[in-house]
């Protein structure tokens, strides 16, 4: 990574955790920050929009991608294929603007591996009963959907350890703050403030 660059932010935790909607807060009080578009193989739920909550490809496209080495990481979570493309992502850093990646938590740790620069975040359910309460909440899944994605968050749970930071995500506003707390923090880093001037 060349100096002048944006922060790498990953935001990351198991599914019903909540990540969009500290995303969307973060991004309503960040104006500059930017949210990475990522790649699926799942079908489009009823609302969503081509190239602003994810590009849609089949199978074959999304492997065509990853041979090409067009995906920064990728992961396959459920039964579907997600991959964050590498252009766009590098594009957007290289602009000097600070960029977020809503992932999963395998993602996540491939992100850090590769920029070990990228500020990686894991939000955690207050409880199991929260999580699985606000999985129901979520009306686009069936009760089959939930039980997986709660039996998927049990072990996603298990890596939290190797994230830089853990942000119980209790009350949203509380979230965001000490998101926002952390990404000062960051960029107060010796290597980031004297390059980045920020
Ligand atoms: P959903 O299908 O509910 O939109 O997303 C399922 C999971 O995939 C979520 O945990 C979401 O954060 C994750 N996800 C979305 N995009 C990516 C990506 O580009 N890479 C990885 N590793 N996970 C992703």
């Amino acid at each position: 990574m060349s100096q002048n660059q944006g922060l790498l932010i990953v935001l990351s935790g198991p599914s019903g955790v909540g990540k969009g909607t500290v995303c969307q807060a973060l991004l309503s009080k960040l104006p500059g920050l930017k949210l990475s578009v990522s790649v699926t193989t799942r079908p489009p739920r009823v609302g969503e929009v081509e190239g602003i909550n994810y590009y849609f490809v089949n199978k074959k496209k999304f492997f065509e991608m990853l041979s090409q080495d067009k995906l920064l990481e990728w992961a396959k979570v459920y039964d579907f294929l997600y991959g964050t493309p590498r252009e766009e992502t590098e594009s957007i850093l290289n602009q000097g603007e600070d960029l977020i990646l809503e992932i999963d938590v395998q993602g996540g740790i491939q992100v850090k591996q590769k920029f070990s620069s990228a500020v990686i975040i894991f939000l955690y359910p207050p409880s199991m009963e929260e999580l699985l309460h606000r999985l129901k909440k979520r009306a686009s899944d069936s009760p089959e959907d939930i039980q997986k994605r709660l039996h998927w968050a049990a072990k996603e749970i298990q890596v939290y350890t190797q994230y830089d930071y853990v942000v119980v995500n209790d009350i949203v506003e509380n979230a965001v703050s000490k998101i926002q707390a952390i990404l000062t923090a960051e960029k107060c880093r010796p290597w980031r403030s004297l390059s980045q001037g920020k």
